[in-house]
């Protein structure tokens, strides 16, 4: 789960590390009283959206000025002047994709005095299974290409989970960045809190680009992109109240209510399958077959009739899908279940492309003698080859 910079400093400052004041806008009429309530003379107007590159990108319409989605502003009036020119634009950088993604909120901050601009970040590394500090001198930059152009100027520092996080390790990453006196103790205690809030939080991954030293010798954040294990997120009210949901697909967000393991994907195949390595075999096939499919989809080991039936409903909402392969082996999950799960989703929703049903184990005769009893234009699979091949030569020819 991700959540906006906004909300990433908020968590910030109230783990006692440096960021700038800053307010939330979510009406281009309330833009002049935020940036009112800042010092200046610098104010920077920034696009919240769940995606980073921001300052490089464009917006589609040309209304919102061809400066990108982070511009800094010198007065009150140009900095809410910057906020309504974003606001409901479209705004496309190297993480969105083409399609871009609209802007419903602004967040204007205090400008800061920057001498020089850091990368740090947090992960979790899954080559030692431990938690990694990225550092790197080369920030305000794509990481991509400095990994890729000069490796040896990014720093990786492994946290052994034995003893956890000692000063050291913060003293490793302020002369790697080449920080001073007192900067070095100030970067140790950043880096210790950083820590503590990435362990209580359950984080996946935070990067701070650019970590900055400002002219007067202090440390600031002014960007900050946090993201979070969702399997945890149980135990994290507070920030599951930070989602905004107008920032995920639909279809994975529907999925999520129903607690049924999807993500959409590029093909014209919806699959509706139990256990994640079926899940991941019927993609196989389905490819192996000549097709690609349209999601991977769990409905999980204790899916429900109405469980099967929101994920029937989700894969044929997808406007590329142009066949449905249903593949299951009835083990906890019972096959009557799944037809009957089938069919009261078929009744709801309609079925506009060929469906084929592939079902083996627990009550297989009853699952199939539902589906035939109900009358239904459904294609009958013996195996997962057979019902792949048949899916396919039905949406293919
Ligand atoms: P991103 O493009 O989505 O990564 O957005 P950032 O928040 O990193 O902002 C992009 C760039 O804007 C930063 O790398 C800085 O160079 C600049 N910037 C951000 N905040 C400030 C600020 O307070 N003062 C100044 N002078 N520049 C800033
Ligand atoms: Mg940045």
């Amino acid at each position: 789960m991700n959540i906006h910079e906004y909300q990433a400093k908020a968590l910030l400052r109230s783990y006692g590390i440096p960021v700038s004041d800053g307010r939330v806008v979510l009406k281009a009429e309330d833009a002049k009283t935020a940036a009112g309530e800042l010092d200046g003379p610098l104010w920077v107007v920034k696009s919240q959206i769940h995606a980073g590159g921001r300052g490089k990108g464009k917006f589609k319409e040309p209304e919102a000025g061809e400066k990108g989605g982070v511009r800094l502003a010198r007065s009150v009036g140009e900095a809410a002047e910057f906020a309504r020119q974003m606001l409901g634009r479209t705004l496309v950088t190297i993480q969105t994709g083409p399609a871009g993604k609209q802007v419903n909120r602004i967040y204007i901050e205090d400008g800061s005095d920057i001498d020089r601009e850091f990368y740090l970040a947090f992960l979790i590394d899954r080559a030692t299974s431990r938690i990694s500090i990225v550092a790197s001198t080369e920030g305000g930059m794509s990481i991509e290409d400095v990994a890729h152009d000069t490796p040896e100027l990014i720093h990786t520092f492994t946290i052994d989970p034995a003893t956890g996080l000692q000063d050291f390790h913060g003293r490793r990453v302020a002369f790697a960045l080449g920080l001073e006196g007192a900067q070095v103790k100030s970067c140790v205690k950043i880096i210790r809190d950083l820590y503590r809030m990435f362990t209580d939080k359950d984080m996946d991954m935070l990067e701070i680009n650019p970590f900055c030293v400002l002219k007067d010798g202090t440390l600031r954040l002014l960007d900050a992109k946090m993201a979070f294990d969702g399997n945890a997120m149980y135990r994290h009210a507070d920030i599951v109240a930070l989602r905004d949901e107008s920032e995920e697909d639909p279809k994975e967000l529907a999925a999520s209510k129903f607690d049924l393991n999807y993500i959409a994907l590029d093909g014209e195949i919806g699959c509706m399958v139990n256990g994640a390595g079926l899940a991941m075999a019927t993609m196989d096939i389905i490819k192996l077959y000549g097709a690609e499919p349209a999601n991977f989809l769990d409905v999980g080991g204790g899916a429900t009739k109405e469980k099967v039936t929101e994920a029937f409903k989700i894969i044929t909402s997808d406007p590329q899908v142009k066949g449905i392969l249903v593949n299951i082996f009835g083990g906890i999950m019972r096959c009557d279940i799944i037809a009957e799960g089938v069919i009261a989703a078929v009744k709801e929703v309609g079925l506009k492309v060929p469906l084929v049903v592939r079902l083996e184990g627990t009550n297989v005769e009853l699952g199939k003698d539902i589906i035939r009893k109900s009358g239904l234009n459904v294609i009958a699979a013996d195996d997962l080859k057979d019902g792949a091949e048949k899916i396919v030569k039905a949406v293919r020819g």
